[in-house]
């Protein structure tokens, strides 16, 4: 693993989450916004969720019938699934692979959760 994509990655991921935000973000935004390999930018993710400082969201599009397939599991190129709703089976490739991190504030969970609290009640007004 290249240690210096993994702290760019990770000091690009708390740029955009400041202050206390939850983001979602793929692989291919942060290789874009860093000018980075997409691939390195991918193992670096994939590192930062095995520490626990991202979590991972894998989603799979069925080819067949469009449906969005999510996926706790670490997921491979190449994996063979098989769609729930319409039960075809595919292979996963990049282009139905979605892979989405979401940081994960350390220390400041209270706090983001209550300002997204406040958030919601304001949107509601
Ligand atoms: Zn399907």
């Amino acid at each position: 693993m290249d240690d210096t994509v993994s702290k760019e990655v990770f000091g690009y991921i708390q740029d955009i989450s400041a202050p206390g935000g939850i983001r979602s973000i793929t692989p291919k935004l942060v290789a874009r916004e860093l000018n980075e390999d997409p691939g390195r930018v991918f193992e670096a993710l994939v590192a930062l969720s095995d520490v626990g400082l991202l979590t991972q969201n894998v989603l799979v599009m069925c080819p067949n019938c469009s449906h969005i397939l999510s996926h706790t599991e670490p997921m491979n190129l190449n994996n063979n699934m098989r769609c729930e709703y319409c039960c075809s089976e595919f292979s996963v490739s990049g282009d139905n692979l979605m892979v989405s991190f979401t940081y994960v504030p350390q220390k400041k969970t209270h706090h983001t959760t209550f300002t997204r609290l406040l958030k919601l009640v304001r949107v509601n007004q």
